[in-house]
């Protein structure tokens, strides 16, 4: 007999989805209603309110897409592009690829920028990449790339892109809510993320948010959106109060009754601290890192505090150590993807899952079971390396 499913209580550590805080949980856990009930409705005008205010704009068509991260990075591609469209690609990791194999399948061409696994994107490459495409549409980067734990300098290559006319197209998926981002401060056109990075939400939803003009090129497209679901065309009847709302689809309701608790936890919390904090258990997390003798594959200008890209010690079979980390200690770290795989862990510091409590055990833990795997590392100097930094 196939009885009731009981998950097993998680801290999760890795690349997403992060701890969920039970205020979410909870929320998500009332009554479903009516996805056109005039109390849902009001649901959706205030998750609204309250994505402008996490991506720091006052962009009308700032909304959420019912499905994951992907569906907001297709989103962005569908709507903006039409055949025959050049795009400006970065790829310094994973995403840059999947971003790359959107355009393609939008009958556009990408012309890549390529920077190493690890590196931020480099602003020199894209600007000579823009000055040998003067007809390049848009230019599509990834704010904060999860697959290394790199930061990209988005607010100088945005400057750029509309120094070449333009769009800028950001993925901050990983980057909303834990590090800084100012959608209308640095003029991003177009921009889509994910809430079960650092919102701490379940996974499953996308916040995108679309500037003037990327509303204009949408708006005056010569060709049909060849997705009908993502057809910001007609999600937008469903999103904008105005003319009555009409169906489309319907919408995950429970799942963003924990979005809007999230994003009103965030709000409680004001987003500068929420970097803050962010950034202050990434620094304890680091000190225990080296105290260890082990090393970061990032440097440190352009860490993502959110996700640490550590490397493996000589020997050490890295997924012995996920297991046991897993089986031990209820802890998921993540593996490293792509170019990196094998060589690096993904600890993630993401949202809910970034406080002191998960820096002090994740260290230990790993001081734990590296010890007992008679690893070459410094025993017994990581908690207290964190310690100091939260006592300074
Ligand atoms: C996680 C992630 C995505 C994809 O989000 P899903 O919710 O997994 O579809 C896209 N871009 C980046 C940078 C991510 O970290």
């Amino acid at each position: 007999m196939i009885n009731s499913f009981h998950p097993p209580k998680r801290i999760l550590m890795g690349p997403g989805p992060s701890d969920v805080n039970p205020r979410v949980t909870a929320a998500m856990g009332a009554p479903t209603i009516g996805h056109l009930d005039p109390a849902f409705v009001g649901l959706m005008d205030e998750i609204k309110e309250l994505l402008q205010y996490a991506f720091q704009t006052s962009n009308q068509l700032t909304i959420p897409v019912s499905a994951p991260g992907s569906a907001g990075m297709e989103s962005c591609f569908v709507n903006l592009l039409e055949p025959g469209d050049k795009v400006v690609v970065c790829q310094n990791g994973v995403f840059g690829g999947r971003m790359k194999e959107n355009v393609e399948r939008c009958g556009a061409t990408a012309i890549m920028v390529e920077d190493e696994w690890g590196k931020p994107i480099d602003p020199n490459k894209v600007e000579e990449a823009l000055k040998a495409n003067p007809d390049a549409k848009m230019l599509a980067t990834v704010h904060a790339e999860t697959s290394t734990g790199a930061r990209s300098d988005v607010k100088t290559l945005t400057a750029l892109a509309h120094d070449h006319d333009c769009l800028s197209l950001v993925d901050s998926v990983t980057g909303l809510g834990g590090i800084e981002l100012d959608v209308d401060g640095w003029g991003i056109d177009a921009i889509y993320s994910g809430t079960q990075k650092c919102l701490s939400c379940p996974p499953g939803i996308s916040p995108v948010s679309f500037g003037e003009r990327a509303v204009e090129v949408i708006s005056n497209r010569k060709t049909k959106v060849q997705s009908w679901f993502l057809d910001m065309n007609l999600v937008m009847g469903y999103w904008d109060g105005s003319g009555g709302r009409t169906y489309h689809h319907t919408a995950p309701v429970n799942s963003m009754y924990g979005l809007h608790e999230s994003l009103v936890m965030l709000k409680e919390e004001g987003l500068e601290n929420a970097w803050a904090r962010h950034a202050l258990n990434h620094k304890a997390f680091a000190a225990g890192v080296e105290a260890m003798g082990l090393s970061f594959v990032v440097e440190v200008d352009y860490r993502l505090p959110q996700l640490n890209s550590v490397t493996i010690p000589e020997g050490v079979e890295e997924a012995k150590v996920r297991a046991a980390l897993l089986n031990d200690y209820n802890l998921e770290i993540g593996a490293g993807l792509g170019a990196l795989a094998g060589k690096v862990w993904r600890i993630g510091l993401m949202g809910e899952s970034s406080c002191k409590t998960n820096v002090l055990l994740c260290l230990g833990a790993l001081d734990a079971v590296l010890t007992d795997m008679s690893a070459p590392i410094n025993s017994g100097k990581a908690v207290s390396a964190a310690q100091a930094i939260y006592s300074a």
